[in-house]
């Protein structure tokens, strides 16, 4: 009878050389704080330069929108502004030949900038850095496409969606693919330049940026982290460069929330609402559920675009957002709204309450985090481990 000993014996040394295999994850994923309370964030990227009257327009219906919720604590939603400040400047371009931009500085972007203000003052909107412009100008400049230098020369104000894909990055030289890196020296003036501007424009330093098309790199990460910025939103890896292709490569990760990069905290930004896509609310609530149990925050991406289109389209948007806001609340009694900035200076270390201490709470977040753990998943489902991982915990 003795040889049936060895079989749970086995099986207990098979369990045991999995954890060690991916110790180092596990680990990770157990410093990485667990919330204590629900938070909910929407992240919007793409605001500022670029169309006026349905900018403004999409701003200021979102401010009455969100100003009709509040949290328990009294806190109406936050909806991050990720802020582009410049477009091409067309007919200087056309007569000479140049890169010329025109920024939101520009009396044609008033509207726009009181839009955001009225939403900053109610406590709606937070502003964070996009970029000064949404592509990296001499990457444009060299594109060999006619349809790019048509849309360099338009009258402005131009709007950068309608780029190809790869070339609305900006930091790296997507002029030819695989696509060059930036030199230190570019990097290091261009960030300079453009958080000045946004100091300038904004009447504050931004503290959070949000890399367009999320490809960046860590000289990148460290300039940024020269001019005050504390905080990069990233989608849970870096992606230097785009590929053959065009699309993003060169990955580095995972990213963790709260980990820190040269200067910066990550966090990271992996759910989606987007309207325009057919996104509804039960989606972004299915994934607000899920960070709750894993212990991490929902910030949900979105983009300008989904509220600029013209009704009906913008009119589903909003109801949409609406109808997420209507039943959240009820759905996570102790829901917290936040900024993205005020969750990157928590996991910092500014704000320890926000986090849970209890053994078990985090445990049973430490659980649900493991099973998501992509590679060790059929390692853990043969021996059985990931079942004993979402086994209820006792109370
Ligand atoms: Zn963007």
């Amino acid at each position: 009878m003795t040889w049936l000993l060895w079989i749970p014996l086995a099986w207990l040394l098979l369990v045991l050389g999995i954890l060690l295999w991916y110790r180092r994850e596990l680990v990770a994923l157990w410093r990485e704080p667990v919330l204590k309370h629900p938070v909910l964030i929407i992240e919007s990227d793409d605001w500022g330069a670029g169309p006026v009257e349905p900018q403004a327009e999409a701003l200021n219906r979102l401010v009455d929108l969100l100003t009709q919720f509040k949290d328990a604590t009294g806190r109406h939603p936050v909806m991050t502004l990720g802020l582009v400040l410049a477009v091409p400047d067309g007919p200087a371009i056309r007569a000479t030949g140049q890169y010329h931009r025109i920024t939101l500085e520009h009396p044609m972007f008033a509207p726009v900038l009181a839009a955001i203000e009225r939403g900053r003052k109610a406590g709606v909107f937070t502003l964070q850095l996009h970029g000064l412009e949404h592509y990296w100008p001499p990457a444009l400049m060299a594109s060999k496409d006619p349809a790019v230098r048509t849309w360099l020369e338009a009258d402005p104000p131009a709007t950068t969606e309608q780029l190809p894909s790869h070339l609305q990055s900006r930091w790296t030289d997507a002029s030819v693919l695989p696509s060059r890196p930036l030199t230190a020296q570019e990097i290091d003036e261009a960030v300079r330049e453009e958080v000045e501007l946004f100091t300038r424009i904004f009447g504050e330093r931004p503290r959070v940026a949000v890399p367009p098309t999320f490809v960046w790199n860590e000289t990148v990460e460290a300039a940024w982290a020269r001019q005050g910025i504390e905080v990069v939103v990233t989608p849970g890896q870096r992606s230097a460069c785009r590929n053959t292709q065009g699309l993003p490569d060169c990955d580095t990760g995972p990213l963790r929330n709260g980990q820190r990069g040269p200067g910066v905290t990550y966090v990271v930004r992996d759910d989606y609402f987007e309207p325009e896509r057919g996104h509804r609310a039960a989606d972004a609530l299915e994934a607000m559920s899920a960070k709750w149990r894993q212990g991490r925050p929902c910030l949900l991406e979105t983009h300008r675009s989904n509220f600029m289109h013209p009704a009906p389209q913008s009119e589903l948007a909003l109801t949409r957002l609406r109808e997420l806001f209507a039943s959240v609340s009820d759905i996570h009694s102790g829901l917290c709204f936040r900024s993205t900035y005020d969750l990157g200076s928590a996991w910092g270390g500014a704000e320890p309450d926000m986090f849970e201490s209890r053994l078990r709470e985090r445990g049973a977040a430490w659980c649900v985090r493991v099973r998501l753990l992509h590679d060790m998943r059929p390692l853990a489902k043969l021996t059985g481990l990931y079942w004993l991982l979402g086994m209820p915990k006792p109370v």
